[in-house]
């Protein structure tokens, strides 16, 4: 990112909410359920599957939580009815990791527990730092009840991750998105060099491959795409042993590409009323867009 672009991209929180919400239309199916459906549907009918995401982080009741759960369950269920090619994404301080861990546990049970009435999936989202102990902790203990119907999220840019790869794989079957993760975490424990992530993504990745694990290759950076087509067709994997995943809204031309050649592609499609903190956060990764921002506020465009 420049200079120029990485003052817009701090600037962004400063930036009044309705020209957020109008810039990050694109990443966001909508603010209800039946948004989500939709957005969905229409991906399913190109052949791409979808892992739908109730928007919302860190809670702070008990109250909050159960009400993030109760959207949660509600996104399963649709899931079912609608015949969606679709699973479900969460977040857990949105579920209470940050209140209490048993608290947190006994909400993503009672999701799992539909979710395998469905034979559907829940996928744990990663978030910053304080949490990846916590969230990986409970990934082991869900693992052994929930068995292929739970899985996890591995960062790129943290130091620790292929260490937590081979503890993953030690402990048994493993299902993880990789990505190369999103939050600004402190330099002494994640990489900050463009290059250094996509070393460590690629070198997770091979890992992960080489021992079976079943990975989600999260990202839109031909760099790290090449890799991973070069690394599959090498290996020859069969085309239920990985998947590709974008976020909703973000290079669609790479994407339809990557599933016209026959390579299976879940989209990560986030719905409802707290769209703020995650527009942000994509806005800031999109220095285009964040200009397009600044030039809408100073009236550049008119
Ligand atoms: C399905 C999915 C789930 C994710 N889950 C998590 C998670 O649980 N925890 C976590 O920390 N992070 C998560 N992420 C975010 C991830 O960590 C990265 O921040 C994000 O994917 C950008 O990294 P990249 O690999 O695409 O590379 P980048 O180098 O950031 O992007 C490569 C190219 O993609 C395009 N691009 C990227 N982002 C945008 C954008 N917002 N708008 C327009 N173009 C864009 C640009 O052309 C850019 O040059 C997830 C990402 C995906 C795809």
């Amino acid at each position: 990112m420049s200079f120029f672009s990485k003052i817009i991209a701090a600037t962004i929180p400063l930036v009044p909410r309705p020209i957020v919400g109008y810039f990050a239309r694109p990443y966001i199916a909508g603010e209800t359920l039946e948004d989500g459906v939709r957005v969905v549907r229409e991906l399913n009918a190109k052949g791409i599957m979808a892992t739908m995401d109730v928007l919302g982080e860190s809670v702070n009741s008990r109250e909050e939580a159960l009400d993030m759960r109760r959207q949660c369950e509600q996104v399963l269920h649709a899931i079912n009815e609608h015949k969606l090619d679709a699973n479900l994404s969460i977040k857990p301080t949105q579920l209470g990791l940050a209140i209490d861990t048993a608290f947190f546990e006994e909400n993503v049970r009672f999701l799992l527990d539909i979710a395998c009435g469905y034979d559907n999936f829940v996928r744990l989202d990663m978030e910053d730092h304080p949490f990846t102990d916590s969230t990986l902790e409970m990934y082991k203990v869900l693992r052994r009840d929930y068995g292929h119907h739970v899985g996890v999220v591995l960062q790129a840019y943290l130091h620790r991750t292929e260490d937590d790869l081979k503890d993953l794989i030690a402990d048994g079957k493993t299902n993880i998105r990789l990505c190369k993760g999103i939050y600004v975490e402190p330099v002494e424990i994640s990489y900050r060099d463009r290059k250094k992530v996509q070393e460590n993504f690629n070198q997770i990745l091979d890992l992960g491959l080489r021992e079976n694990v079943y990975i989600g290759i999260a990202t839109h950076d031909d760099v790290l795409l090449e890799h991973a087509l070069r690394r599959i067709g090498e290996m020859d994997l069969k085309r239920e042993e990985y998947e590709f995943q974008m976020l909703l809204g973000v290079r669609e031309k790479r994407r339809d590409d990557i599933v016209g050649t026959g390579h299976r592609l879940r989209v990560y499609v986030p719905f409802g009323d707290q769209w703020y903190a995650y527009s942000t956060r994509r806005l800031k990764e999109n220095p285009s867009m964040a200009m397009h921002v600044m030039k809408a506020i100073f009236g550049i465009n008119k």
